[in-house]
């Protein structure tokens, strides 16, 4: 081992003297003779001439110093020998038979050997040393020498090794150190970063490359801005160019930077958004002495902490959006009215809450399901959307309710602009899935200050106020009014007194004849719900009917009343009125029940009526509903026997081009045309035109609310076939409607109209 291979840290010391061949040896140790400090290695010494009194008398020499030196007698040995092994210094005759010293000194050039060559030689002439001195050796000594010249020059070779050595052991110690440390740094999970006193970067680690996507060298000596989202610029100011150090340093500092990295899914680089976590410090000449002259400038770490960031805001917008239609949720529209409270009370301006209600959602959502149901919610969501300007707030409140926050509102007018567009928009029907659905609005209005100056208040009465559009059973608005309230508290007791009264049996039912226009006998009665209520008394369907709609308690309502009413048909047709039918009104809710036809035939086989004694009134805004739903329904009810009738004719909003698809045979002319026909002039044009599209139609036509004989004449004129109305009768309690039955008391009255009319006619 060679002075000179002894520069790795690393390497333990003890295993010099054990890889060491010349361990034998013994004495004084030169190796720590230079005194540099250096580890306590051997001196390797090759001594080399061809004359062997002379080798070994330069060997008795150098032995007597205390090294343990090598011997080569002649060229050739003294090539083999530095081949086979490493040496420090080779003190080497020039002149030799064969392999000279200078061909000694080629082989060492060739080989690049480290090793120091003293040149030991008779031959002391200029061209001699120079050309030796040039082929690398280290040094001449003149032959014969002087013992004191040879060691003193030996020595300085030798402290040359070691100083080179030291030096060689140092770099790789640096070098280590240095290769530990970019290690460290590079493999850091942060981005590590300095400045200079500029803002440029002069150092950034290799994660610049993954977290934000550059090469470091195109960053090193750009401003830290660059890599800064354009947001956050301002921000960054005092952050990257941080000055301080110590724990009023910037610590832990979220902001965003900007990322060409190219993220899954990508198929270019584009800018992306890495939120980071930055601290950093100032870097001064002395850190003790911090003056502005000594600033270097910035040294700081930015850590990812986007994943972190993200679920923060998948949470948080979970917490204030409704993930459905993705709006804000009632928590959000909440804190934004807030605000907007605070703003139009500094600014003295009004501000309007719209609470909005979808009117036949619960419909679409029972019969065609909840995907279904959702869609519609989504596309209702955006045209509301569509409807509303830039700082206006649309949430949602959940089910099919919607909340609007208007700010900056002027005068109710800028309100009502904006309820009526709303209403057109969800007026004009929603194609989803291949259904074409109908859903109207209830649109409830709260004006700031005037119908309450808290949130609370505000959207409490924006619902009293959409309640009683409800109550109105079709689409619209209302803006609230305090008599609203009270109207509103009564509801709501009537809600829990309707369950009551369903569970308590307090509903009964009424029938109303219907009447044959030519015979004169009664040909059906109706049942008509009517409430014996605890404290008011006796209710019409009017007080309670859209509530119970509403509310979903209608179809229990149905079937309690259909269950009475079939009892009662029964009873009828089996004491004297063997062909009487019963016409019972069947609600949209109870229709859209998914086990609505097995309830109805079960109900008639409980009462032993047949389905052909019986007919389903339906309205017309019913039967537009839900098409595909409703169809295979009435399908199913006329397999049984039973007849559909279009309820309340003429007064829904559709056109009459539908009717074909539907498997009705009569229409009931609804009794505000029948009000049309006066004594006076007798016209009544709708009426006409109804008469005119059943007979076209083949559907039997019957007429309701008729009040007087002049309607009466006038509607058998236009072929009509039934009739009911006060004219013959109000609805009766089941008593009452026995005994009418018994008397059969409405022959004469139709004959003699009859007679009236051919009189009439002959007259004519
Ligand atoms: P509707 O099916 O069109 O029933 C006819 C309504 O007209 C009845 O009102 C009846 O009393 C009234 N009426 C009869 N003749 C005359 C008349 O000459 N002049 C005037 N002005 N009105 C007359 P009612 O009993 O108050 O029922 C109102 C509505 O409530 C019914 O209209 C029907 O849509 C609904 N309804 C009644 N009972 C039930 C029921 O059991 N289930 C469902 N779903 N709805 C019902
Ligand atoms: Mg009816």
């Amino acid at each position: 081992m060679r002075l000179t291979d002894m520069g790795m840290g690393t390497v333990a010391e003890g295993s010099v003297s054990t890889s060491d061949s010349r361990t034998e040896r013994t004495g004084r140790d030169p190796g720590t003779d230079p005194g540099e400090g250096g580890p306590d290695a051997p001196a390797a010494i090759l001594l080399v001439d061809d004359k062997p009194e002379l080798l070994d008398s330069l060997h008795q020499l150098v032995t007597l110093h205390g090294y343990r030196p090598d011997k080569a007698l002649g060229g050739q040995a003294a090539i083999e020998a530095l081949g086979a092994r490493a040496y420090d210094v080779v003190l080497l005759d020039l002149v030799m038979p064969g392999v000279s010293g200078h061909d000694v000194l080629d082989f060492a050039a060739r080989e690049s050997l480290p090793c120091k060559i003293i040149v030991v030689s008779g031959d002391a002439s200029y061209s001699g040393v120079k050309h030796a001195l040039h082929r690398g050796a280290f040094d001449f000594v003149k032959k014969p020498y002087e013992a004191s010249e040879l060691m003193a020059t030996l020595e300085t070779a030798l402290r040359q090794c070691r100083l080179e050595a030291d030096n060689a052991r140092m770099a790789k110690r640096l070098e280590e150190s240095e290769a530990l440390h970019r290690f460290i740094v590079n493999h850091s999970p942060d981005l590590i970063y300095m400045l200079d006193r500029h803002g440029c970067f002069t150092f950034l680690n290799d994660r610049v490359e993954s977290l934000l996507g550059y090469r470091r060298e195109e960053l090193i000596g750009r401003h830290y801005s660059e890599i800064v989202d354009p947001e956050d610029v301002e921000r960054a100011r005092h952050l990257f160019d941080e000055r301080r150090i110590g724990r009023r340093a910037a610590s832990n500092v979220e902001i965003r930077l900007k990322s060409r990295r190219r993220s899954q899914g990508d198929r270019v680089f584009q800018n992306h958004v890495v939120w980071a976590e930055l601290t950093a410090m100032g870097v001064y000449r002395d850190p003790r002495e911090r003056r502005r002259e000594g600033f270097v400038g910035s040294y700081g770490t930015a850590r990812d902490i986007t994943a972190r960031k993200e679920a923060e805001e998948v949470i948080n917008f979970q917490a204030y959006h409704d993930l459905l239609t993705r709006l804000p949720n009632r928590a959000l529209l909440r804190d934004r009215l807030s605000l907007a409270i605070a703003q139009a009370e500094r600014n003295k301006r009004k501000l309007a809450v719209m609470f909005l209600d979808l009117d036949r959602f619960k419909v679409v959502n029972d019969t065609l399901g909840h995907t279904v149901g959702d869609r519609l919610l989504k596309a209702v969501a955006n045209r509301l959307r569509s409807c509303l300007r830039s700082g206006d707030t649309l949430s949602r409140f959940g089910g099919d309710e919607f909340m609007l926050l208007l700010p900056e509102i002027r005068t109710r007018d800028d309100v009502v602009v904006i309820a009526d567009k709303i209403l057109d928009r969800l007026n004009a029907p929603f194609s989803i899935d291949g259904h074409e659905l109908y859903v109207g609005a209830s649109i409830g209005i709260a004006m700031y200050p005037e119908a309450g100056d808290r949130e609370e208040a505000l959207i409490q009465n924006a619902d009293v106020a959409m309640y009683h559009v409800k109550g109105q059973m079709r689409s619209g608005y209302q803006f609230y009014a305090p008599e609203l309230s009270h109207q509103f508290a009564t509801r709501l007791s009537m809600e829990r007194d309707l369950r009551a009264a369903l569970a308590q049996g307090e509903l009964t039912v009424h029938y109303q004849p219907q009447v044959d226009l030519v015979s004169g006998a009664i040909a059906a009665v109706e049942a008509l719900v009517r409430w014996q209520h605890p404290v008011e008394g006796l209710l019409l369907p009017e007080r309670f009917i859209a509530l119970a709609e509403e509310t979903g308690l209608i179809a229990q309502l149905d079937d309690t009343v259909q269950r009475q009413a079939f009892a009662d048909a029964a009873r009828w047709r089996s004491h004297g009125a063997p062909e009487l039918r019963l016409a019972v009104n069947v609600s949209a809710v109870q229709l859209a029940q998914d086990n609505f036809v097995q309830r109805f035939a079960a109900n008639l086989d409980a009462a032993g009526l047949p389905g052909s004694a019986v007919i389903v009134d339906i309205t017309e805004n019913t039967l537009l509903r839900d098409i595909e739903v409703i169809v295979p329904r009435l399908k199913a009810l006329e397999r049984l026997g039973v007849t559909i009738a279009v309820d309340d004719f003429g007064t829904g909003y559709s056109s009459v081009g539908y009717l074909h698809q539907f498997p009705v045979s009569a229409l009931k002319v609804d009794g505000t045309f029948v009000g049309d026909i006066r004594a006076d002039d007798g016209g009544a044009p709708v009426l006409d035109a109804i008469a005119a599209m059943a007979g076209g139609l083949r559907l039997s036509l019957a007429a309701e609310g008729v009040e007087n004989q002049a309607q009466l004449g006038y509607l058998a004129r236009r072929g009509c076939g039934h009739a009911q109305g006060f004219v013959f009768s109000r609805a009766l309690p089941a008593g009452a409607m026995s005994r009418v039955l018994a008397e059969d008391p409405y022959r004469a009255l139709v004959a003699a109209q009859r007679r009236s009319a051919a009189a009439a006619s002959e007259v004519l």
